[in-house]
């Protein structure tokens, strides 16, 4: 079986978390610490903020910029359902808005529209490697000033007009969950440029803590440990180089891939540094009869991993209705036509060229 993402750790890290564990300091060390400074330094913003998951960072995230009851958040609906959590945990509304085709990201122009009064917050979602339009969305909440908060989870290393995604918003917000560009097994990071947001968010991780016992807000145990941290620093130097890789398999699949008459592949834009967390195509099925579930059965019966996801716009998850939130006259036309349309291709840093080449020849065979 070709695995569709794999973890890259190697006796480095193995190393570092030996180190930590028989130091026996765990927990608020000076290792999270090192790895909040090189983070921030990575992504070029001010400051970083180590949590112990994605979704705990876009909580945070979006409590430390102000985000709190009844305010509305807009969100695209092609996205994991996290993006969304957090928003729900805070008792904000997320109101969706359409995406465009050719990233796949949120679309400016419906973002726009779907701007009110009680508009707080705008959660571009970075999405699988690709970078949103965010000029045009930072141009959009500038507009009615509201804070951008990006979602960077898939994103790790990813530039635009060569920036790095997270630096560009009020907050960025990234996970180093198993599967992404790097791992801490479990992880995550709010980059900032605001010293409110940044004391915010480490009083919010930490218990609502100011100093020993004194709770000034109602905060949560969302800590990174000195363990997780250790495995960070690793992965973040090797992040580049490991970037690097999955961006040439990628790159070697779309190019062989592009041949075949019923690949349909997204379009890249030329100031964006696509870091492919996915490697996308979809099946032109009007052109060539063929469909994306035929496809699936023919890489299973290859032993070809796939991913395919979302398999339906956000809107449509049944727990949006028992929280009390009614989507059902939301009909985004762009997110209905792909939503599930999608597969992802095997393509981490691991693959050897006879794995990448048998991709080809068993794609090239359907
Ligand atoms: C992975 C992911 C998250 C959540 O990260 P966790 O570390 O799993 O909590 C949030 N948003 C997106 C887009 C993701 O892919």
């Amino acid at each position: 079986m070709i695995k569709v993402a794999k973890p890259q750790i190697g006796e480095e890290e193995v190393e570092a978390v030996r180190k930590v564990l028989l130091s026996g300091n765990y927990v608020s060390g000076k290792t999270v610490v090192e790895f909040e400074n090189r983070f921030a330094d990575y992504t070029g913003t001010q400051y970083a903020i180590a949590v112990n998951s994605g979704t705990a960072a876009l909580h945070i995230g979006l409590e430390a910029t102000g985000i709190s009851q009844g305010d509305e958040v807009i969100v695209p609906p092609l996205t994991f359902f996290a993006t969304i959590s957090s928003v729900l945990y805070l008792g904000a509304i997320p109101v969706f808005a359409d995406i465009d085709l050719d990233d796949l990201c949120l679309s400016p122009i419906d973002v726009e529209s779907k701007i009110t009064s009680k508009t707080k917050a705008i959660i571009p979602v970075h999405l699988f490697g690709n970078a949103a339009k965010i000029h045009e969305l930072i141009e959009v909440s500038q507009q009615s000033g509201i804070s951008i908060i990006e979602d960077c989870a898939q994103a790790h290393g990813t530039e635009y007009d060569n920036k790095r995604v997270g630096s560009f918003g009020k907050a960025g917000c990234f996970s180093f969950f198993a599967t992404k560009h790097m791992t801490t097994c479990e992880g995550g990071m709010i980059t900032t440029n605001d010293p409110d947001v940044m004391t915010k968010a480490q009083i919010l991780r930490n218990h609502g803590m100011q100093g020993r016992d004194q709770h000034v807000v109602l905060g949560y145990n969302n800590r990174m440990t000195e363990v997780e941290a250790a495995l960070g620093l690793v992965q973040l130097k090797k992040l580049d180089k490991l970037n690097a890789k999955r961006i040439a398999n990628s790159e070697y699949l779309l190019k062989e891939l592009e041949k075949l008459p019923w690949v349909k592949l997204p379009s890249i834009n030329r100031n964006v540094k696509h870091t492919y967390f996915w490697c996308p195509i979809m099946v032109d099925e009007e052109e060539s009869g063929k469909n994306i579930e035929d496809l699936k059965h023919h890489l299973m019966k290859h032993k070809i991993g796939f991913r395919q996801r979302y398999s339906e716009p956000l809107y449509k998850q049944e727990v949006l209705k028992k929280l009390g939130l009614d989507y059902s006259n939301v009909n985004l036309p762009k997110v209905e036509k792909v939503a599930g349309e999608i597969l992802g291709l095997p393509n981490h840093p691991g693959l050897t060229t006879q794995e990448l080449n048998k991709i080809v020849d068993v794609l090239k065979s359907f």
